[in-house]
């Protein structure tokens, strides 16, 4: 398991170092802002859907922890190309996750490096930290303007 925790570890150290989609987007369908006060965290989440209704691309600005910038990242990647329907499927799955009471079966073929982010349940503090983003996404796919994790 310690094997396990140092690969989780280096996957969170180098999404935070070298994000993936980090930037704004533009043209863009929608975005939103996330903010969890807990921490401080505070990003910004661009979607653009095609006219097919395909996620097409997905970028993410802001400051935050390690932690919430790895989640942004890893979700960026994780529902690219995806439609509606299967990313809103994918943001109740990885929040499932994030915050299941169990040790979640984790199905690799669809979470990939998401799983690196599964550690967090055992520090509750950080949880909001990796589900911030996806909140954020949801956000921005429905056009309610953002997220505040305390209103939750
Ligand atoms: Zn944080």
């Amino acid at each position: 398991m310690d094997d396990l925790s140092d690969l989780y570890q280096e996957i969170i150290l180098s999404h935070n170092k070298r994000p993936r989609n980090e930037g704004e987007l533009d043209p863009r369908s929608g975005d939103a802002e996330g903010y969890n006060p807990l921490c401080g965290d505070r990003l910004r989440v661009y979607v653009r859907e095609t006219e097919s209704g395909k996620l097409d691309a997905v970028t993410f600005t802001g400051e935050g922890c390690a932690i919430s910038r790895a989640s942004a990242s890893i979700m960026t990647a994780a529902v690219k190309n995806l439609s509606r329907a299967e990313v809103e499927a994918r943001i109740a799955a990885a929040i499932e996750m994030l915050t299941a009471r169990e040790d979640p079966e984790i199905d690799l073929t669809v979470m990939g490096d998401l799983a690196a982010l599964v550690g967090v349940r055992h520090f509750p503090a950080r949880i909001k930290c990796a589900t911030l983003a996806w909140h954020t996404l949801e956000s921005a796919l429905k056009g309610d303007g953002g997220v505040c994790t305390e209103e939750e």
